[in-house]
């Protein structure tokens, strides 16, 4: 059994396409801290995740000199300021609130470390599990105005260039399984393969439990409800927390 590559967040859409790709491949979780408030829970989340698929683990890799260019962007939005999103990567960072910049064109960062951790564990696709359809919606544009990154377009021309890059010793090809999926169905997969959501982290931010307000929270919610099914993972409602007085 060939290992393949799987770049994700912990969240739902990677542990989906995690789970197809377990039914062919040793599947190796690849995860990328660039300074993301949420990394070590979306790291926790993988380590969670890895011992459901038959064969899998976690690798990390850490950029930090992203999180110097983090620190340093210019082109954190002001508060109100119409929202810019073209460049941005579409299921790993925020348009909103997160502190302290929007980081944009990521994309290509993450996918020639997937290539080059392709190389490194002899595998020969790297598998990510963005969407492209719904992405958009998400962040109240077109369809046709989704993130450049997370369109065929791009993808097809990432695997040329890759594949101008590595031969003919060798060949690795991007793969995005749920690109043409909806969030909702995405989570319908998911309950379908028995992928374990409960253990998936999808919030921008660090916490015991999700915000519930960010961006990505946001949208894990409205695809919840757009299946008609109920987050594993939710925030307990504030009440919950506070015993009930007697
Ligand atoms: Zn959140």
């Amino acid at each position: 059994m060939s290992a393949a590559v799987v770049l994700s967040g912990g969240g739902i859409k990677g542990a989906v396409a995690a789970a197809r790709t377990a039914k062919e491949h040793e599947t190796i979780f690849v995860h990328i801290n660039y300074g993301q408030p949420s990394a070590n829970r979306e790291i926790a989340a993988l380590d969670a995740l890895a011992p459901t698929l038959p064969k899998s683990r976690v690798v990390r890799i850490a950029l930090p000199y992203l999180s110097q260019l983090r620190a340093a962007a210019p082109d954190a939005p002001a508060p109100n300021a119409p929202r810019d999103t073209r460049g941005i990567v579409g299921t790993s960072i925020s348009t909103s609130s997160v502190p302290p910049a929007v980081m944009r064109g990521l994309m290509p960062v993450f996918l020639s470390v997937g290539v080059q951790s392709a190389l490194r564990f002899n595998s020969p696709k790297v598998v990510i599990g963005l969407t492209n359809t719904d992405d958009a919606a998400h962040l109240g544009l077109p369809v046709a105005d989704s993130p450049p990154d997370t369109r065929r377009e791009f993808l097809h021309a990432f695997n040329i260039m890759t594949e101008v890059l590595l031969r003919p010793r060798f060949a690795v090809q991007i793969e995005a399984p749920l690109i043409d999926l909806r969030y909702a169905e995405v989570i319908k997969l998911a309950q379908r393969w028995h992928v374990s959501l409960d253990k998936t982290w999808t919030c921008h931010r660090f916490g015991t439990h999700p915000c519930g307000v960010c961006d990505a929270c946001a949208a894990r919610t409205r695809a919840f409800g757009e299946a008609g099914l109920v987050d594993p993972a939710a925030a307990p409602p504030a009440s919950a927390a506070t015993p009930a007085a007697h």
